[in-house]
């Protein structure tokens, strides 16, 4: 049996899952009319106590959305340098908004207020005008690192000083919400947008969600059009989200654990340079020169188990839905015995 760490995209939904996506009422969604998708919106708007939320294929999808709709062409957006939004959404921030960049050498993919003063351009006709902020949380390149609410509250504020708009890359957020013990509510109290996908920890097999205002979101639903987003019958997808938003965020936790076991064995090792605190449900770890990245991730591959180089000294391990207590103590086992 393969045990497979590369990230929490690799679930397969359940029976019970599937049962409820077998017996979603569908219609047309592009007329507003599949019940089930319009069901997933409002529970997830409700439960951010946002006005609107709108179902999309991808995360990478409702970010790209909530960019176009918060900035002009030649606008500026700030964000830290490994945020997703910016090393792996396919440059989409300058080919879909026509948008520069200015990036910030966050703590593990956090940044600060003071961070985002510093980078605010100057009104002067020879500056783009700064018009987004961008953060991530949890943070994928900084092993799935959270922010404390405080600090984002005071981005918050440094953002509404300078007439900026405020985003949330939150593929993970319900990972920080179990870990934090925050409440969605004031996030949504703090972000203009916020993207949420339902497709990672929460297992789904397909889908994100977007949640702001209403004329946010009636602006993001016309370019979803544009961008080529709009489903149809897609509310068997939705009915996927709303069973995951009643059913599997509170299970975090136990992948949390997981995770906190296997970086306590990696940190035993002699080839372990440094374990980045583990906070969720990521674990990036640094290798000594005595292995690489390629050669550990093939050593892993032998006993079974999947693991992912993010460079060539750095391996990614991400537990998930589909991962047991058994193959967590499997691979702990394993780690011991290298
Ligand atoms: C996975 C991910 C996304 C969205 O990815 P899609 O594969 O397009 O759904 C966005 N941000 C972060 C931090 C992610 O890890």
């Amino acid at each position: 049996m393969i045990i497979d760490f590369r990230s929490d995209t690799v679930t397969r939904p359940t029976k019970i899952m599937l049962e409820a996506m077998f017996n979603a009422p569908v219609g047309d969604d592009v007329f507003g009319e599949d019940p089930s998708i319009n069901t997933l919106e409002e529970k997830a708007a409700a439960m951010f106590e946002m006005e609107a939320a709108l179902f999309c294929p991808s995360g990478t999808m409702t970010n790209q959305i909530a960019i176009k709709c918060h900035t002009q062409p030649g606008d500026e957006v700030i964000c830290d340098s490994t945020s997703h939004i910016y090393q792996y959404e396919g440059g989409g921030i300058a080919f879909n908004s026509g948008c520069s960049v200015k990036l910030i050498d966050g703590n593990r993919g956090r940044i600060k207020a003071e961070n985002v003063l510093q980078s605010i351009n100057p009104k002067d006709i020879h500056k783009a005008p700064t018009s987004l902020v961008s953060l991530e949380n949890t943070s994928n390149r900084g092993g799935g690192s959270c922010y404390e609410m405080e600090d984002i509250i005071n981005i918050r504020q440094a953002c509404d000083d300078n007439d900026i708009k405020l985003h949330l890359d939150g593929a993970r957020l319900f990972n920080a919400l179990v870990a934090k013990k925050q409440s969605p509510a004031q996030f949504g109290k703090t972000f203009h947008s916020i993207s949420i996908c339902l497709s990672k920890s929460l297992g789904c097999p397909v889908g994100s969600l977007l949640l702001g205002n209403k004329e946010f979101i009636t602006k993001a639903r016309r370019y979803r059009k544009v961008f080529g987003g709009g489903m149809r019958q897609a509310g068997y997808l939705a009915a996927a989200g709303i069973y995951a938003l009643d059913h599997n965020i509170d299970r975090l936790s136990e992948d949390h654990l997981h995770a906190m076991q296997i970086a306590a064995a990696l940190a035993q090792k002699d080839f372990v340079q440094e374990v980045y605190p583990v906070e969720t449900n990521i674990i990036i770890f640094t290798l000594k020169q005595t292995i690489s990245a390629k050669e550990l991730v093939a050593r892993f591959k032998e006993s079974q188990i999947l693991v992912h180089a993010i460079s060539s000294s750095q391996v990614r391990i991400v537990t998930h839905l589909d991962i047991t207590p058994e193959m967590t103590e499997k691979t702990t086992r394993f780690i011991q015995s290298i």
